[in-house]
């Protein structure tokens, strides 16, 4: 079970873009990493491939390490450790450690 998933909000805790926050659009699988909405932004160069898309240069996001984020808790708006609890009726949930509030 994933600690952050695509649509949380984290916050960078190191690296180039320590301190700044974003959306989680895309969580790339066994890697670790994912992609956060505007963060980590790096230059490609793009060949054209049809007569809608030109060559040049195009930004795109770089995945991060999710060891270089913490989760922003959608209860106390902080970043915040995750751990997980089984509810009653037996799905697993993720847990803010700060506030104790279920974050699914
Ligand atoms: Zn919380």
């Amino acid at each position: 079970m994933q600690r952050i998933r695509r649509d949380d909000t984290v916050l960078v805790i190191r690296g180039r873009e320590r301190g700044k926050q974003g959306q989680v659009h895309q969580v790339i699988p066994n890697k670790n990493r994912l992609l956060i909405t505007g963060l980590n932004m790096v230059k490609r160069h793009q060949r054209q491939q049809d007569e809608r898309t030109p060559a040049g240069i195009i930004e795109k996001e770089s995945p991060i390490s999710t060891s270089n984020v913490k989760l922003i808790c959608r209860a106390c708006e902080k970043p915040v450790r995750v751990s997980f609890r089984l509810r009653t009726d037996g799905v697993k949930v993720r847990v803010c450690k700060s506030c104790g509030q279920d974050i699914d």
